[in-house]
């Protein structure tokens, strides 16, 4: 378990990282490939006022959904968040503002439970190699799966 205290962490401008391993992230675990490990290295900056920047450095092996083959998935990212009062004042500005998540301040802040909802957020919703190295798999696949250009092009002369 990783706390923090919010208003301080912001205020001291902390600064905390480390790295989590599938047992720390049982969540996590359960969506990437069964029994392949992976370490996520996370940092965490406070800034005033109210700020916690947070960087996510991760590979995950997937399930390639076209030759059902693992995949690894590099993923980056970092998101800023902004710790609000209360639950209502969240909601307000989250209507308000696409670019910052607000979260409400906490004296036992669980910065391992956020980390893991992010890293669910940043896996991919359909994992697909770029080419996949077994292609006889390929075959099994239905032909239809994206639409024809010439068809769509077609279409849309039929309709103007
Ligand atoms: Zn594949």
């Amino acid at each position: 378990m990783k706390h923090i205290d919010t208003a301080r962490f912001c205020k001291e401008g902390a600064i905390l990282s480390g790295s989590f391993t599938p047992a720390d992230l049982p969540r996590l675990a359960g969506e990437v490939l069964p029994a392949t490990s992976f370490s996520v290295a996370w940092r965490a900056h406070g800034g005033a006022p109210n700020f916690l920047d947070l960087t996510l450095q991760s590979s995950v092996q997937m399930k390639c959904q076209r030759c059902l083959g693992a995949m690894e998935e590099p993923i980056d990212v970092s998101y800023r968040f902004q710790f609000v009062a209360d639950e209502a004042t969240a909601q307000a500005q989250d209507e308000e503002s696409d670019d910052v998540d607000s979260l409400v301040h906490a004296r036992q802040f669980d910065l391992q439970e956020l980390i893991e909802d992010e890293m669910l957020m940043a896996l991919p919703f359909v994992s697909l190699h770029e080419t996949c190295p077994n292609a006889g798999a390929i075959a099994f696949l239905p032909a239809a799966d994206k639409p024809n250009p010439f068809e769509v092009l077609k279409n849309l002369k039929s309709m103007a």
